[in-house]
């Protein structure tokens, strides 16, 4: 598994808990996000009424989980989590439906991934707070409607284009989730330093959230194994040698890239003179799915402009080259 990865891993499992902020105050950066849902927030609260439901979108590790949370903890009413692909049946999303209390928010992660029949049930259920269901089989079948006590869908989604149209016009407050800035990163690994008990330099906290590709779980991860380095040293305080030389360990460079983001870096360069080259060529030379370069090796590294899609390709750009010290060649 990569280090750098921003998909949850085993080892996040431990922290996630301790770690996740529980009101809005305590939510480091997104400050549209954060600045737009506190209004929303306390204009429900002022009306006496649920949430609008909330669609949080932007990449894994963000904290779209950890925002859902907070919403509910805001509003002061129980939090209740699902995702789309643990719901096979309508009848499981139905019975989630029905235990709802007046006010909940319900959190379904990766609700892109519902299946079609089960989305189907959402409609009615987020519209007008009702459900059908249908009893029976055959010619004796009929179709009830039941009615649910208002309720708040957050929904969570790695891009927001993954959604059906009718799904996501039936949410009343999209927030997208941006990659962190340093200075935000920084104050994340600070804070969960705190809540480690350990102190750290300054410098080594920049270092580490330099590191973490705008994503706090990554800043999280990154921390907890620089400490142990730390601690086995016997420092008093985590130092920014111990920072660098524990990163460097980890094989995880000054912009957070590792060895798998070189390897489709450098093949892009020495294979193709640095592109335009198709993602599927791109895939097939360092062995790669296609799929997997695009949703998971890609998106930090066009964020972070070194490398471009172009309607032929890919391009590897000019700060890819000085990256490695190489020279952008002539044409
Ligand atoms: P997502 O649901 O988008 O994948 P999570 O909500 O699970 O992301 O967040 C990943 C980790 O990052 C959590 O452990 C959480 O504690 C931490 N985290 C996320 N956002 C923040 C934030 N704004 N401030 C502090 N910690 C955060």
């Amino acid at each position: 598994e990569r280090i750098i990865s921003n998909e949850i891993q085993e080892e996040d499992l431990s922290e996630e808990l301790s770690l996740r902020p529980k009101m809005l105050k305590q939510y480091i950066g997104q400050h549209k996000a954060k600045d737009n849902l506190a209004i929303f927030i306390e204009a429900a609260k002022m009306r006496n009424e649920p949430l609008d439901h909330v669609l949080l979108y932007g990449p894994p590790g963000l904290g779209k989980t950890t925002m859902a949370q907070i919403i509910a903890n805001e509003m002061g009413v129980q939090f209740k989590q699902t995702s789309g692909p643990a719901i096979e049946r309508s009848g499981d999303l139905a019975a989630i439906l029905s235990s709802l209390e007046v006010g909940d928010v319900l959190f379904i992660d990766e609700i892109h991934r519902l299946p079609r029949a089960v989305e189907e049930i959402l409609y009615p259920a987020m519209e007008d707070f009702c459900l059908d269901i249908v009893i029976g089989q055959g010619s004796s079948a009929r179709s009830v409607q039941l009615d649910l006590p208002p309720f708040t869908l957050v929904g969570a989604t790695t891009r927001a284009g993954l959604l059906s149209a009718p799904l996501r016009d039936r949410f009343g407050v999209l927030s997208r989730l941006e990659f962190y800035e340093v200075v935000d990163l920084c104050a994340i690994v600070e804070r969960t330093a705190d809540i480690f008990q350990v102190q750290i330099e300054k410098v080594a906290a920049m270092e580490v959230a330099r590191r973490s590709r705008g994503t706090p779980r990554i800043a999280n991860r990154l921390l907890k194994r620089v400490r142990d380095i730390s601690q086995v040293k016997g420092e008093p305080s985590i130092s920014i040698q111990t920072t660098q030389q524990a990163l460097k360990m980890l094989q995880v460079d000054q912009e957070g890239l590792d060895h798998i983001d070189h390897k489709l870096l450098l093949a892009i360069i020495d294979g193709f003179k640095g592109g335009p080259v198709g993602l599927d060529t791109i895939a097939a030379s360092i062995g790669e799915e296609s799929q997997t370069i695009e949703d998971v090796y890609e998106p930090y590294l066009l964020q972070q402009g070194f490398i471009q899609r172009t309607p032929r390709g890919r391009l590897v750009t000019s700060k890819a080259y000085a990256h490695f010290d190489r020279e952008v060649p002539e044409s």
